[in-house]
This record gives C-alpha cells, sequence and structure tokens, in this order.
C-alpha cells in the first residue's frame, strides 16, 4: 500500500467524507471506483472493498488498478449491508485514526444494502469523524429490466440477511441514493434509456443523474457533493430498521442486548405522465382491507389489475389487526411486513404510491376498494395477516396463493 502523497486540504483530520458506491453485480461498481483516486489527484483516498463469496475478484481488480494511489481495505465473505456492519464500523474507526486521510469510498457488494451501510457512518464512535458524502447507485442500463422483471431472481440472493427479491434490492439501491450512475448507456438505444430515466426519477426525484459509459464520469461530480440529506434518509423505515440493528452490533461489541422501536413512512407524491410513460398514483382509504381479498383477487391476477405497476409501497390497515402492515411491491413480487402497530383508530389508514406505465388508475382504485371493508363494520376474525412465523410474507403476484 503506497503513502503517495502532494498535498492535503483535509486540515483539521475531521470529518472525513465518505461516499457509498451501492449498485448490483455487474453494474459497474468496481470501473467507476478504478478510476475515481486517479481521478483526484493530490488526495489520500482509503478505499474499503467487500466482496461476498469465494473468489476475491473485486479486490484483486481494485487493488491491481488504484494501488499507487489509495490505500485498499477489503472486507471478504459476508455482507456490510448485515454480517459485516461491525467490520465496516471497525475499519472506518481504523482509517481515521490515521490522520491524513481526505477521503473514504465505501464499495458494497452487489448485493448491499445502500441504508444499513450509510446508517453505520452515523455510529456514535465516528461523531465528528467522518461524514457521509453521498449515496452513489451504480444502474445497469442495459440490463436493468431483465432483472427487476424476473420473478425467480430471488435465487441469486445468498443468505438469510437478504431475505427480499432482488427486484426489491435494486428499488431500494435506487431509492436511496443520492447520485444514480447510469452506466452502459452506450449499449441502449435512447429512447430506452429515457425509459428507465423517468422510472429512475419516479422512484427517487430528488437524486442526481448522470448518465455514463465504462463507468466513466468526472470525480468532481462525485466526491465532495454534499449530496447526502439525513434528514430525509432518517425519515425512511429502512434507515430507522438500521438503527435499531446498529445498537445491535453495537451491544454485541460490549457483550450486551437488545432495544426496540418503530417506525414508518410513505413517499407522498403524485405525478404527470411525462411522455416516457411512468407516473405514479396515490392509493389512500379509510376503509381497512380485507387481507384475505387482496390476494385473492389483486395479488393473484396482478397482470390484469395492476397492469403497467411496476412499484408500489405504502402501509396499509387491515381489517381485525393492530398491526401497520408494510406493502412493498418491487416487479413480480410483493412483501407484506409487519413494521409495528397503530397506536390509536385515527391514525388508521391505508396510503400506497403505485409507479407504472400506462396505469388504469380507475380500474386500480376499484380493484382496490373492492378489498376494503366498510369503516364501521366489525371486523371479520383475520387469524393472522402476515405469516407470523417471519412476520414477512412474500407473493409472486400474477399467481394465485
Ligand atoms: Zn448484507
Amino acid at each position: 500500500m503506497s503513502q503517495m502523497q502532494i498535498s492535503r486540504t483535509n486540515d483539521s483530520a475531521q470529518d472525513v467524507p465518505v461516499s457509498v458506491l451501492v449498485g448490483f453485480l455487474g453494474a459497474g461498481k468496481t470501473t467507476t471506483l478504478n478510476r475515481l483516486p486517479r481521478g483526484v489527484h493530490g488526495k489520500k483516498i482509503a478505499v474499503v472493498v467487500n466482496e461476498f463469496g469465494e473468489i476475491d475478484v473485486d479486490s484483486q481488480v481494485v487493488t491491481r488498478e488504484t494501488r499507487a494511489d489509495a490505500e485498499l481495505v477489503s472486507l471478504a465473505n459476508e455482507c456490510i449491508c448485515c454480517k459485516l456492519r461491525g467490520d465496516l464500523l471497525g475499519a472506518v474507526e481504523d482509517l481515521t485514526q490515521r490522520h491524513d486521510l481526505d477521503y473514504i469510498l465505501v464499495e458494497s457488494t452487489g448485493l448491499g444494502e445502500a441504508a444499513p451501510i450509510a446508517q453505520t457512518f452515523y455510529a456514535p464512535s465516528l461523531e465528528g469523524k467522518v461524514k457521509l458524502d453521498a449515496v452513489i447507485t451504480v444502474v445497469d442500463a442495459a440490463h436493468f429490466w431483465d432483472t427487476y422483471e424476473d420473478p425467480h431472481a430471488e435465487g441469486k440472493i445468498a443468505g438469510e440477511s437478504h431475505s427480499h427479491s432482488v427486484a426489491h434490492l435494486l428499488a431500494g439501491q435506487i431509492e436511496f441514493a443520492d447520485v444514480v450512475l447510469l452506466n452502459k448507456t452506450d449499449l441502449v438505444p435512447e429512447d430506452e434509456v429515457r425509459r428507465l430515466e423517468t422510472f429512475l426519477r419516479e422512484l427517487n426525484d430528488r437524486a442526481k443523474i448522470i448518465r455514463t459509459r465504462f463507468g466513466e464520469v468526472d470525480p468532481a461530480k462525485l466526491l465532495y457533493t454534499g449530496a447526502f440529506d439525513l434528514n430525509q434518509a432518517g425519515e425512511t423505515e429502512e434507515w430507522q430498521e438500521a438503527e435499531e440493528e446498529l445498537e445491535h452490533v453495537l451491544a454485541e461489541r460490549e457483550g450486551d442486548e437488545d432495544h426496540r422501536e418503530e417506525g414508518e413512512d410513505h413517499d407522498d407524491h403524485e405525478s404527470e405522465d411525462d411522455g416516457y410513460g411512468f407516473a405514479s398514483y396515490v392509493y389512500a382509504t379509510r376503509r381497512p382491507f380485507d387481507l384475505d381479498a387482496l390476494r385473492r383477487q389483486v395479488f393473484s391476477r396482478w397482470h390484469q389489475v395492476a397492469a403497467g405497476v411496476a412499484r408500489s409501497k405504502g402501509t396499509v390497515n387491515v381489517a381485525g389487526s393492530d398491526d401497520v402492515l408494510l406493502w412493498n411491491q418491487a416487479g413480480r413480487r410483493v412483501s407484506l411486513e409487519v413494521l409495528g402497530r397503530w397506536r390509536e383508530d385515527s391514525q388508521r389508514g391505508t396510503q400506497v404510491v403505485l409507479i407504472g406505465r400506462g396505469l388504469d388508475t380507475d380500474a386500480l382504485s376499484e380493484a382496490l376498494e373492492a378489498c376494503t371493508l366498510p369503516e364501521d363494520q366489525p371486523a371479520p376474525a383475520v387469524a393472522s395477516p402476515v405469516s407470523p412465523a417471519g412476520r414477512r410474507e412474500e407473493i409472486v403476484l400474477g399467481v394465485a396463493p
């Protein structure tokens, strides 16, 4: 590891900026990362690389190409968004012990979720030492839809800690991004690129989208952006979940245990069709859902009822239950998960944001409405709204339960 250094602007050796790169397997994270340190002259950059699997290919490539300019820390065999969060924290703590660093870049595995990685930098031990600059998500323009729409793609996610489908992972990585690198745009027609861009903007209208080829991008657009917004991120249930998990990680370090809280949120924006076909629609009702009817009438006939919906997410009020359910659909899968409990009856309500192309909002609303019960009707006995074991149920849409 070379110590080549020319000059530093980070005089105080405090608040070292950190950028996190996420993105699905093969999207081009390593290629992008390889180019960054070489493009930033006179900065001392440390790169933390996470590999998942027996072959340390990413690390070899990164080591070879960045060795002259950057310090490399490799975390292998498990994932820094879950099993290795403690190791990630430790590695960054170690890096901040050195007072010559200008920047830390963290490259996730393709399966890494953005929120828990990002939230790790808000551990008390890193306060005043690092500052999360941006979450950068690399998206593969050439293969996005194939992966996203593949109902069987969950097989690629290994390990119990990644229990969501690939489509959920992709959607989450994009929704959490401050900067999206839309890579491999040279491999698809302009129309296709624009269509994907409009979908990305529907998922996340805050992120800056940069088109790239071969992971080539001006480092000035990626580093020192100050794009990460803690207030915004802190509102998401992914962040709140990550906070809880971090407490467990920290408690484990201390040899201690336990803590709990709950959270909810929804993106509350509607938009017009933008010419490339994607638009969003918010369905809201005070009437409670008959969850069995929803499974039978909407989920099992998804392609008829909700044709064109690529992404939907929200909270659901279920008849006969005090549980707040999170509805989270990406591609061909929807998961229902217990988020917490309604504290008061006045809070109860369903709000789901649906994003898609050519949405027939009347038909959609009608189909959903048909699965609700009148507000004042006594609720039917619901055994359990979601499977009690995992407290999460995942349904392949279009297939009768
Ligand atoms: Zn993970």
